[in-house]
């Protein structure tokens, strides 16, 4: 047994910690979408795609419902993982510290914690929501910080405490914007005005810097080719009073 008691929802990979709600606390889909974190160790395994030599995303295998990618960097003292994978797997290589993006979707952190001792961190903003149930944060990050040569930016937006990192010339965005077509949209459960305010904050972060590659949570796209589609994004925005 891994733990007593933890459901993981099939639809979108939320883990609830030492509780069965008859709905998904995330997605609303009805319990018979749960199965145990133990049923999910055994059903499903983490797989690591190279991104580059220090990063390779991490996804559930087979795919688990709307999980988004987490991704692993290799600091060259340290693992650290960019958000969590909905699968608890005992022979991932563990980290030492996983720092979320944001509250929605924390994996199965808790059981990397428990499992290897990893630190966890999220910006204080996000920390207290209920879907925060269940979990433990070692650290609750200010701006700005830097840990072990990834730095942290905190854009507020789609969720208040929705932290962008920048790892090199990597940056890991999450679900802060999506690919849509041709173009780009922002995230729509959030609030409109605060996330097209946080992506003018993203882009002045991403000006201020040397940036080549954005991971985002089921892509990875080269910098130019991302950006003339996110500079129309907040036109668009201006356009229309945002
Ligand atoms: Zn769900
Ligand atoms: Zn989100």
């Amino acid at each position: 047994m891994l733990s007593n008691e933890q459901y993981v929802c099939l639809t979108c990979g939320y883990n609830m910690i030492g509780y069965y709600p008859d709905f998904c606390p995330f997605c609303g889909a009805p319990k018979k979408r749960f199965i145990t974190a133990d049923e999910c160790s055994s059903r499903f395994d983490v797989v690591a795609t190279r991104v580059t030599d220090e990063v390779a995303g991490l996804n559930s295998v087979p795919p688990l419902g709307l999980e988004h990618s987490a991704y692993r960097i290799n600091t060259g003292g340290k693992i650290i993982w960019i958000d969590c994978p909905a699968t608890f797997a005992a022979k991932a290589v563990a980290p030492a510290q996983i720092l979320f993006t944001h509250h929605h979707f924390l994996g199965a952190a808790n059981l990397y914690r428990d499992h290897a001792g990893c630190r966890t961190g999220i910006n204080r903003a996000d920390s207290g929501f209920e879907l925060c149930r269940g979990f433990t944060f070692d650290e609750l990050l200010e701006n700005p910080r830097k840990i072990d040569g990834i730095e942290s930016f905190h854009i507020d937006g789609h969720t208040p405490g929705f932290t962008v990192y920048l790892f090199k010339n990597i940056l890991f965005l999450c679900d802060y914007v999506s690919l849509y077509n041709d173009g780009l949209k922002f995230n729509p459960f959030g609030p409109v005005e605060e996330t097209g305010t946080g992506g003018l904050r993203l882009y002045e972060i991403i000006k201020e810097h040397e940036i080549g590659l954005i991971c985002g949570f089921n892509y990875v796209s080269a910098l130019e080719n991302w950006l003339p589609p996110f500079r129309k994004l907040l036109a668009g925005c201006k356009r229309t009073g945002r």
